[in-house]
């Protein structure tokens, strides 16, 4: 039996269908508080970026929904849903590798999170990083720089890849 590894990265064996289900409750929510709506497509799109704990490309959401769905849309209208998921703090954007993951933690509106991406099993997980991002800003303030946003993407091997854990 392997060892049981203790981290914010959920077990690959676990039922996700739940991680699915509270993501899209909250984000109805959510759209239902800022006075908007999680039209279907916006549902559909958060639900494929829900689909796992890895971050995925716009034209992967595109491909997959094609696939399900039958009928291409334009990447123009994944693109607007998208912006209005990362925008509510449903689904972020992995910079560093021009990706999207759904946040399967609620922060309520903090976005001073810490994102690890994993890459090897290509999992991504958020931690709270507010004193790395006082920090940040302590050090901008120092330069006269005014941040505008900050971002913080460490990226790495999770302890369960470390601990050669079968994915
Ligand atoms: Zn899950
Ligand atoms: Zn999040
Ligand atoms: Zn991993």
């Amino acid at each position: 039996m392997p060892q049981r590894v203790e981290t914010v990265f959920p077990d690959p064996q676990h039922d996700h269908a739940p991680c699915v289900a509270e993501t899209l409750e909250r984000a109805e929510k959510i759209f239902k508080n800022n006075g908007l709506s999680l039209t279907p497509l916006r549902r559909q799109v958060l639900q494929e970026v829900a689909g796992s704990h890895t971050a995925v490309g716009a034209y992967d959401i595109l491909e997959r929904l094609a696939q399900k769905g039958g009928r291409r849309l334009a990447p123009i209208s994944v693109y607007r849903a998208l912006d209005s998921l990362v925008a509510a703090g449903m689904v972020h954007r992995l910079e560093s590798r021009n990706a999207f993951f759904a946040c399967h933690v609620s922060h309520a509106g903090d976005r001073r999170q810490i994102v690890l991406a994993c890459e090897t099993c290509s999992a991504v997980a958020e931690v709270p990083g507010g004193s790395v991002f006082d920090g940040i800003g302590a050090a901008a303030a120092a330069s006269t720089f005014k941040p505008t946003r900050t971002l913080v993407e460490v990226i790495g091997v999770c302890g369960r890849c470390q601990a050669g854990v079968p994915v």
